[in-house]
C-alpha cells in the first residue's frame, strides 16, 4: 500500500511518514502543491493524505484536480481549519474523510485503514430493475443509457443496492459513505440524495430510491416490490 502526503510543515511530515512506515506503508512526501500534483501523475497511490494550507496553492485546488483525473483514489484531508464550512466544502469536492489538527496518530492510522480497506471491495454487478452499477468499471447505466454520477453519488448509490430493499438511514449513509462521524451533516445526505435522484430517477416512471419518512432511504424496483394486495395465485 502506497500512501502520498502533501503537507509543508516539515515536523507534521516527518511524524505521519514516521508512523506510517512503522504500521507497513510506503509513504511519499510531497512539500507543496505541484510537487503533490507531479508526484500523483508519476506513480499509482492507493491513498492521498492531503493538507488544506500549502505555500504555493490551496489544498482544495489540489484536491479538485486530483478528482479530475482520478474519480476514485481515496483522499484524507488534514488540516487546522476545521470549520464546519471547510468540511463540507472538501467533502463535497469529493474528499473521503477530514481529519483537524492536531490530531492523535491512531486517529490518523484508524482514518487510514477504513479507507484503504473500503478501497479493496470485490468487483461487482450490483442491479435494481433496468439500472445497473458496474462497481469495478465505476460505471451506472439505466435501460442502457450511460449515467455519469460524481464520486461521493456513486459512493451512496452502490451502497444502497448492495443494501437493496432495506431502509439505510442518514447516519448510516455518512457514516459509511464517508468512513466517519459526521453526526449533524446529516442533511448533506438529502442534498446527495436530490442529485442522484435528478440523474436516476428523474427522467423515467418507474422511482427506484424511496423516502422512507422518519427512517431514511431505501433502493428498489417496481417487479421487486410486494404487491399492495394478496397475490393471487398464477394460473
Ligand atoms: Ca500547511
Amino acid at each position: 500500500m502506497r500512501i502520498l502526503l502533501i503537507e509543508d510543515e516539515k515536523r507534521i511530515a516527518a511524524f505521519v511518514t514516521r508512523g506510517l512506515e512503522e504500521s507497513g506503508y510506503s509513504v511519499d512526501c510531497a512539500e507543496n502543491g505541484q510537487q503533490g500534483l507531479a508526484r500523483l501523475g508519476e506513480a499509482a497511490y492507493d491513498l492521498l493524505i492531503l493538507d488544506l494550507m500549502l505555500p504555493d496553492m490551496d489544498g482544495l485546488v489540489v484536491l479538485e484536480k486530483v478528482r479530475n483525473r482520478n474519480p476514485t483514489l481515496p483522499v484524507l484531508i488534514l488540516s487546522a481549519r476545521g470549520s464546519l464550512d471547510d468540511r463540507v466544502k472538501g467533502l463535497d469536492l469529493g474528499a473521503d474523510d477530514y481529519l483537524v489538527k492536531p490530531f492523535a496518530f491512531v486517529e490518523l492510522l484508524a482514518r487510514v485503514r477504513a479507507l484503504l480497506r473500503r478501497g479493496q471491495s470485490l468487483p461487482e454487478r450490483l442491479q435494481a430493475g433496468d439500472l445497473v452499477l458496474d462497481s469495478l468499471r465505476r460505471k451506472v447505466s439505466r435501460g442502457g443509457v450511460p449515467i455519469d454520477l460524481a464520486p461521493k453519488e456513486f459512493a451512496i448509490l452502490e451502497y444502497l443496492l448492495r443494501n437493496k430493499g432495506r431502509v439505510l438511514s442518514r447516519t448510516m449513509i455518512v457514516e459509511h459513505v464517508w468512513e466517519t462521524d459526521y453526526s449533524g451533516l446529516t442533511n448533506i445526505v438529502d442534498v446527495y440524495i436530490r442529485h442522484l435522484r435528478s440523474k436516476i430517477d428523474d427522467p423515467w416512471p418507474d422511482k427506484l430510491i424511496k423516502t422512507v419518512r422518519g427512517m431514511g432511504y431505501m433502493i428498489s424496483a417496481a417487479e421487486e416490490r410486494e404487491p399492495a394486495g394478496s397475490a393471487s395465485p398464477t394460473s
